[in-house]
Order: C-alpha cells, then sequence, then structure tokens
C-alpha cells in the first residue's frame, strides 16, 4: 500500500529522486562503480558537488551576489556552534522561537553575550514575537525561520542593522523570500531538500573573517570555502541526493513553483482544523506554518480511534513532538496534495464515527 508520509524529519523526498539515487548505487553515471566506492576527488564527484553548491545558489537567487553554498557534516546542530564561533566576538542577538532556537543560544553562550531580543517560550513557543529591535551593537541577529516542532513559521524577517543569520532547516526551498537580506542560512538536509548527513551553509563571504580567536579548521567557514566543501571526505551520497533533489525542484519551476502547492497543502489542512469541532490548532493562526502544521483533538478520548482511523488509511509520522503532543502533519515540499487530502478525509471521517 503507498504511504502517506507526514514525518518530520527525515521526510518524504520525490519518489524519481529515490530511483535515480537507488540506481546509481549500483551503478553511477554508467560507471560500472557504485556512487558508495568512488573517490571524492573524482571528477564524476566534483562535478556533483559544484552543481549542487550551483543549484543552491541559483533557486535562492544567489548566485554572484558574493555568497558561497558550503556542504557540511554536523547537523544543523553544529552550525549553532560554527555560527558563533565564527562570527560572535562580544554580543550576538537570538530570537528565542523554539526548541531549536534555546539549542542555538545556549551553545552561542560559550563565546559571548547573548541579548535574547524576544521569546515566545511564555506560551510554549505557540506563536512568533513580533515589536522587538535588534542592538545595532551585537555581531548578529539570529533567527529561526520555521520551528518545525511548534508549527510556527515566520512571515516576515526584520530589516536587520547587523548580519542576518537564520536556521532554515525545516523551510528552505519552500517559499519566495528575499534572500539577498540574510548573511548566512543554514539547513540541515533532511528536512525539505535530501537525506541526513549533510547541512547545506549559504554565506556571504564578506562576513567573515572578522572575530579575533582562532577557529579549528573543521569549524572554520573560510576553510570550507577554500577547499570548496572538500577539506575533508564530504557526506559523497547525501550531497548525491540533495543535488537530485534540487534537480527535480528546479525542473518543477524552482521555488516559486512549490510555493504555491504548499500553499494549497497549507490552506487544505487548516480550512479542515478549523472547521472539524473535533481539532483545534496548536499554533496562532497568523503565524501558522505552512511546513508543519501542529493540531489537537478537542475530545482527548477519540485518540485510538483516530489513531486507527489514520494508520488505516496507509499515513505514516503523524505524532507529534513529545513537547507539544497531539499531531503535527509535515508537509515538505515532496509530499503530494493528494496525501493532505487523504488526511482531511480521516478528519472528516473521524466525525462521521465519533
Ligand atoms: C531538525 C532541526 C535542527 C537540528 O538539525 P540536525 O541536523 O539534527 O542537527 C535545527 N533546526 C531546525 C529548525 C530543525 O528543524
Amino acid at each position: 500500500m503507498k504511504k502517506h508520509n507526514f514525518s518530520a524529519g527525515p521526510c518524504i523526498l520525490p519518489q524519481t529522486v529515490f530511483k535515480e539515487a537507488s540506481e546509481a548505487i549500483l551503478n553511477f553515471n554508467n560507471s560500472g562503480l557504485s556512487i558508495l566506492e568512488i573517490s571524492h576527488r573524482s571528477k564524476d564527484f566534483v562535478s556533483v558537488m559544484d552543481e549542487a553548491q550551483k543549484l543552491s545558489l541559483e533557486l535562492l537567487g544567489l548566485e554572484g551576489k558574493g555568497y558561497k553554498a558550503l556542504f557540511l557534516q554536523g547537523g544543523a546542530s553544529t552550525q549553532f556552534i560554527m555560527t558563533a564561533y565564527n562570527l560572535l566576538q562580544n554580543k550576538a542577538a537570538y530570537l528565542n522561537t523554539g526548541t531549536w532556537s534555546t539549542k542555538a543560544i545556549k551553545e552561542a553562550k560559550l563565546f559571548g553575550e547573548i541579548d535574547e531580543v524576544a521569546s515566545s517560550a511564555d506560551k510554549n513557543f505557540n506563536y512568533i514575537p513580533k515589536g522587538y529591535s535588534i542592538p545595532s551593537d551585537a555581531d548578529y541577529f539570529h533567527c529561526t525561520s520555521n520551528n518545525t516542532i511548534f508549527g510556527t513559521q515566520m512571515k516576515e524577517f526584520p530589516n536587520s542593522p547587523i548580519p542576518l543569520v537564520c536556521d532554515m532547516s525545516s523551510d528552505i526551498f519552500s517559499r519566495k523570500l528575499d534572500f539577498s537580506k540574510f548573511d548566512l542560512i543554514y539547513a540541515g538536509a533532511q528536512k525539505n531538500m535530501g537525506p541526513a548527513g549533510t547541512t547545506l551553509v549559504i554565506v556571504k563571504e564578506s562576513i567573515l573573517g572578522k572575530v579575533q580567536r582562532q577557529i579549528p579548521s573543521m569549524l572554520d567557514y573560510q576553510v570550507h570555502i577554500k577547499k570548496d566543501s572538500m577539506f575533508n571526505t564530504p557526506s559523497v551520497y547525501a550531497v548525491y541526493v540533495s543535488m537530485l533533489t534540487l534537480r527535480w525542484l528546479k525542473k518543477l519551476g524552482g521555488i516559486e513553483a512549490i510555493e504555491k502547492i504548499n500553499n494549497k497543502k497549507a490552506e487544505t489542512i487548516y480550512n479542515e482544523i478549523d472547521r472539524n469541532p473535533l481539532f483545534k490548532g496548536y499554533a496562532e493562526k497568523e503565524d501558522r506554518s505552512i511546513m508543519n502544521a501542529t493540531f489537537t483533538l478537542t475530545e482527548p478520548k477519540l485518540e485510538d480511534l483516530f489513531n486507527d482511523l489514520w494508520k488505516a488509511a496507509g499515513i505514516n509520522g503523524l505524532n507529534g513532538h513529545r513537547s507539544v503532543g497531539g499531531y503535527r502533519a509535515s508537509m515538505y515540499n515532496a509530499l503530494p496534495l493528494e496525501s493532505v487530502e487523504i488526511l482531511v478525509t480521516v478528519m472528516k471521517e473521524l466525525e462521521t464515527q465519533a
């Protein structure tokens, strides 16, 4: 039976990508070799890395604007450390919108003073704080564009007087933004771009080289830039599958095309959450994420029945994160609208059966 995969990450990727990626394990580019056994310095792989970097910048509209794209290891969690290591001299400003921002703040505190400009912790992160101001004497401002766990998303970004750093792990390549507003963007691949194992970093070169401290090579953006993401062995396969996913996105019409589909999916589920008296949305309406819809049952006694219904419909990965409870429908780029429609049908069915 075909599964409808709402998993929050690692998550669904395009079926055509799964197919191509599996073929490359047996015979990569008709070389008679598996992609798993070739050198990362081989011509074939160097061209994969080049294409992945180029497509990343191209899809974000950042080509020729002073940015570099890197594919690093250690997940977005290592970026919590790397951003501070490379950019934080005295003080940095952070917006706290959830679990991931909280973790980023904790790491950055190892390097200097942190000014938490605003936080939505008072309501268990069900909204995005607004109206805060960014101190111009800080080294950078850090925010999280989409809060994967709580299902909130920043719809607008401040005009920051200092470099703007953003964790876009769970909504990169999902919607149109003026990406040139950002000086550093990072994203673990496994939420919307590829498999786990690589992390995309887009950095404006002009913001680097300003801190006084010594930076270990593996944590130094300038080292990775100089070596074109090949300072050490990169995650060859994860980069390859990410590149295939970016190719798929470009062929589809890029971010503009996928955003229309993503908006449609989000509208479909939120309309049902708002209409159906058995469900209640978790996030404040104006801050709702188009990637992760969080919701709970209004009658907890229906939990077993609802769980049986969605599992029987072939739905996977709908359980909410433990810090929110309830349900979370993650609707990343590769999730078809049809899967969301199936979920809505199940929600209506619960109403009939309850
Ligand atoms: C998943 C996630 C992370 C952590 O990513 P890892 O690659 O597991 O380190 C960080 N930030 C956001 C917004 C996430 O969704």
